[in-house]
């Protein structure tokens, strides 16, 4: 039997279904779908996209078959309209188009009015008395057509802006304005059909071809052409951004024209079930009295809005639900049907044909992150959904935007756009230009809203950073310093912004065309990376808005596996707590000694560092004491008996030597030494490779008593606030580890300073965990005897993933972009975690770690923790938690929510194939 290439539908019937959009894409699919609901669809067929695919395998020919198949599809909507396609006195018009599986809207092409020609257009005007509307339906026919079949289909490149649409656009524009009218409901039937004339001579002095007069032929130009917009320019783009495969195929729908455009009682109108905007339940749309098609994304006139309640402010335009009340009851019953039926916010488009309401599409709209969230939480109460399928709904990004103000949607497509960068952090930011992180702060510190603009960033901008509500860089990837900084602020940036100009000295930067001065208001969208000139209203996000907080709890009653957060200060600690992490999966000790406040403990430090002696060092640990004692402390406060896992001093040391001679002198004089002897020490902290050189673990068995001071200024923390009622759980990790002897080494440390702080608090026991950073290949490999001294591994994926590929990651900006182009990689290791390589490394670390102690508690720390692959990895695995920046900590109980649900799922799968199920609900291992 032939394959079965064309679908009908229609008359309340259809032959196929909404799930088959893989084979008849999603508009077919719904299409069917709305016509076996009984909805008012025009009859008509869909051509499938495996035919696309045969078309694409001939060379770009249609196969014979087709015709048959096409030709009997075509009666079945003749006689679902009682009108025959090519009928002089009362012809069947179609329209053709394009439908992919998932959808791209405005990527490929439609046709519309296909049948108008010199022997119909006489008897469709006899036969509706309505000459205006004939003319203009053939004006816009030959306006698609000479463009998407005519010129694009063909190949045909055109010099900018000379384009045949934008040509016959030009004209429709000249005729306006000579007789002076706004709109192009204005022009006279004689001014149409003058306007037609024209028409064809410009096609044919443009293309050197006439535009076709036979409806056969103009059906399968439209068909081709169709299946051609497939791998149009804009198309391919589009699938590269968005993952869509090239061999997927489009499919073509061809269907019975209905008219909007044929007088005041006809309309046409796109409309979303619920407000795409906020999720509110209400029904939101636009419309626009007698137009046809696209008018209303166009935006050719100001369109109408749908109802009274959701009426834009200022918008004086008649609603439909005023205007035409029984169309609008009806048209808002459907509405219902649908949201219940798809169970989801649908995108719908309609037309009104005097007075009667036909459905042309529907599809699951795309929504911003509060209305994903939003709609999905009011779904799981009304039952429509349960909350596995509200979780899988929401994705990542949509999640992060909830958290972030943003800019106003509205603002943003009125406002001038100065350039594109990527779009590093999440959110929306408007804010004074500023050039400096020293301008940044002293700006800020009067009170108002700064954008910081830098060439790059480096470490000595943070304070700036931190201060500025939004950061822009001419340089830099998405795993630059700015955007990582940014990210784990949870702060708006734009980072490699190319087209725009820093012109430090002139404090002005030139972009657009345009030229920024200091002072002057720009605005960030650093979700989408665009940059506008001006001040934008914003609208905030919200970490307290109700959808959230029960969205997140859907989550956490989903999810197996823990979340913590990486947080260095008690403002973090605090911040991470609200965000709901169940403890801190990496508390970085040097992080005291950079930023605010940061100038004594530092200056200790550093005297520590320079020291020469055991004594001179010990003076100086006695020193700096009191401070690291104090910062842990606030910081297992902050935690309130929620554990903290501390990480001892991990940076090669001489990122601590001071560069500026003020700090030299006054350093050297503490010390009692000349400044050449200052120099001679730092110079022997140099180190050719210091990221493998003398540092984590190593400083602790060179210097013992630099960890005992560490390791003392835990214990007693914790012991204080113990003794105090508090509760304190810290869990001491040892870095940069590769053989268990470095570790029972520290543990000897650990064991015998922890006896001494008991003794001196009057304690049994102070609780502690001691562990073990998992960041070098050889530590994975020796995991089975690590784990008999460490009582949890952190895998250090950052690190962990420098060590296994070898590639530096400070200077992977440099070759990994060519790796992707190249298809090396899938993808920036830094950024999603590498499962094959550093993922097995993981594996076999947990396996042989497990295997020597059962209840080894396994973690990850490092960017990777608040990547939703990732995670999604992890919880594979078993780890018991994921560890992140406190802004990403949402997203990992997101992340580690569909993990769960995509076992469960798998699980059921295998159950139900009649293979032995694995079903068994996995343990819970939240800790
Ligand atoms: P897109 O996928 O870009 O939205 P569509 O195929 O939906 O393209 O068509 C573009 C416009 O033409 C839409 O507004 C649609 O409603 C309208 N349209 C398509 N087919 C018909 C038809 N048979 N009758 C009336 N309008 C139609
Ligand atoms: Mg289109
Ligand atoms: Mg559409």
């Amino acid at each position: 039997m032939a394959t079965k290439w064309v679908y009908t539908f229609g008359n309340g019937k259809a032959e196929g279904r909404g799930e088959q959009k893989e084979l008849l894409g999603g508009k077919g699919a719904n299409l069917a779908e709305m016509a076996r609901l009984g909805l008012p669809v025009p009859a008509g067929f869909t051509i499938t996209t495996e035919l696309c695919t045969e078309f694409y395998k001939r060379g770009k020919k249609l196969p014979g078959e087709l015709t048959r198949q096409v030709e009997a599809a075509l009666a079945f909507v003749e006689k679902a309209m009682s009108k025959k396609f090519g009928d002089p006195k009362d012809p069947l018009l179609l329209s053709c188009r394009s439908g992919a599986r998932s959808s791209m809207p405005g990527m490929m092409e439609t046709v519309l009015n296909i049948g108008l020609t010199s022997k119909t257009i006489p008897g469709i005007i006899a036969k509706t008395g309505n000459p205006r509307f004939v003319w203009d339906s053939y004006r816009r026919l030959m306006q698609m057509y000479s463009d998407v079949v005519m010129e694009k289909a063909a190949g045909i490149e055109p010099a900018e802006d000379m384009g045949v649409r934008r040509q016959l656009e030009r004209e429709l524009e000249r005729v306006k304005q000579a007789k002076g009218c706004k709109n192009d409901t204005e022009l006279t039937v004689d001014d149409l059909q003058a306007l037609c004339e024209a028409y064809k001579q410009i096609i044919q002095r443009v293309l050197g071809k006439s535009f076709p007069d036979d409806p056969m032929e103009q059906l399968w130009g439209g068909t081709k052409a169709v299946f051609q917009s497939w791998n149009g320019k804009r198309a391919i783009s589009y699938r590269r951004i968005e993952g869509i495969p090239g061999h997927w195929g489009t499919a073509v729908n061809v269907q019975a024209m209905v008219f909007g455009n044929m007088g005041t009682s006809s309309a046409t109108g796109v409309a979303f079930t619920r407000n795409p905007a906020t999720g509110e339940n209400k029904f939101y749309g636009e419309w626009l009295i007698n137009a046809q098609g696209e008018d209303v994304v166009a935006g050719i006139r100001t369109p109408s809005p749908l109802n009274e309640a959701t009426r834009p402010e200022g918008n004086t335009e008649p609603s439909l639900e005023k205007a035409m009340p029984k169309v609008y009851k009806q048209l808002h019953a459907i509405r219902d049907k649908l949201d219940k039926h798809f169970r989801d916010m649908q995108d719908i488009e309609f037309t009104i044909e005097e007075g009667i309401l036909y459905m042309l599409q529907t599809r699951t709209g795309k929504r911003t992150g509060p209305a994903a969230v939003g709609i999905a939480v009011d779904m799981v109460k009304s039952k429509l959904i349960k909350p596995e399928e509200a979780v899988m709904r929401v994705g990542a990004g949509q999640l992060d935007e909830v958290l972030h103000p943003v800019l106003d949607p509205n603002a943003e497509k009125a406002a001038k756009k100065l350039c594109t960068g990527l779009p590093a952090g999440p959110g929306g930011a408007a804010g004074q230009v500023v050039f400096t992180a020293n301008d940044a702060v002293a700006w800020v510190q009067q009170g108002k809203q700064v954008i910081l603009v830098r060439e790059e960033t480096n470490p000595e901008d943070v304070e700036g950073m931190r201060a500025a509500l939004g950061i822009l860089t001419a340089r830099g990837g998405m795993t630059s310093h700015a955007a990582l900084v940014a990210r784990g602020w949870g702060k708006c940036c734009v980072v490699g912004a190319g087209d725009l100009h820093v012109d430090l000295a002139g404090r002005t930067i030139h972009m657009a065309g345009e030229t920024v001065r200091e002072g002057d208001w720009i605005s960030l969208n650093g979700t989408r990376g665009n940059v506008y000139k001006g001040k934008l209203h914003m609208v905030p996000g919200a970490e307290d808005n109700p959808n959230f907080k029960q969205f997140m709890a859907m989550c956490d009653k989903l999810r197996k596996i823990g979340v913590r957060a990486n947080a260095d200060t008690p403002e973090d600690a605090a911040k991470a707590r609200q965000f709901g992490a169940a403890g801190i999966g990496l508390f970085r000790t040097e992080h005291m000694f950079y930023g605010k406040g940061a100038e004594e403990p530092l200056f200790k430090l550093r005297k520590m560092i320079h020291a020469k002696s055991l004594d001179e060092r010990k003076a100086a640990l006695d020193d700096l004491f009191p401070h690291v004692k104090a910062d842990i402390k606030a910081t297992l406060e902050a935690m309130d008996g929620l554990p903290v896992t501390i990480r001892l001093l991990d940076p090669p040391l001489h990122e601590f030597v001071p560069q500026n001679e003020d700090e030299r002198k006054r350093l050297a004089g503490s010390l009692g030494i000349s400044l050449e002897e200052l120099a001679k020490r730092a110079d022997a902290l140099n180190e050719v490779n210091p990221m493998m050189g003398h540092r984590g673990v190593r400083l602790g068995i060179t210097y013992p008593e630099v960890s005992e001071m560490q390791i003392r200024a835990i214990f007693e923390a914790a012991a204080e606030l113990i003794k105090a009622g508090r509760k304190a759980m810290p869990e001491i990790m040892i870095p940069v580890t590769c053989d268990p002897k470095e570790l029972t080494n520290q543990k000897k440390i650990v064991e015998r300073v922890h006896d001494e702080v008991a003794k001196k608090f009057g304690m049994k026991k102070v609780p502690y965990l001691f562990g073990t950073m998992i960041e070098i290949p050889r530590a994975a490999l020796q995991a089975g005897k690590m784990a008999e001294v460490a009582e949890f591994f952190s895998f250090g994926t950052n690190d962990l993933t420098q060590m296994t590929f070898g590639f530096s990651r400070d200077d992977v900006g440099g070759f990994v972009p060519d790796y992707i182009k190249n298809g090396i990689l899938p993808a920036d290791p830094f950024q999603t975690l590498d499962q094959s390589g550093v993922g097995e490394l993981m594996k076999i670390g947990i396996k042989r770690g497990r295997a020597t102690r059962p209840g080894l508690k396994v973690g990850i720390c490092g960017e990777h923790g608040g990547d939703l692959e990732s995670v999604k990895f992890c919880h594979r695995v078993g780890m018991n938690y994921v560890s992140c920046s406190p802004y990403r900590v949402p997203i990992a109980r997101l992340a580690a929510a569909k993990a769960a649900v995509e076992d469960t799922k798998a699980a059921k799968g295998k159950a139900g194939s009649g293979k032995k199920a694995s079903a068994k609900k996995a343990p819970a291992r939240k800790k």
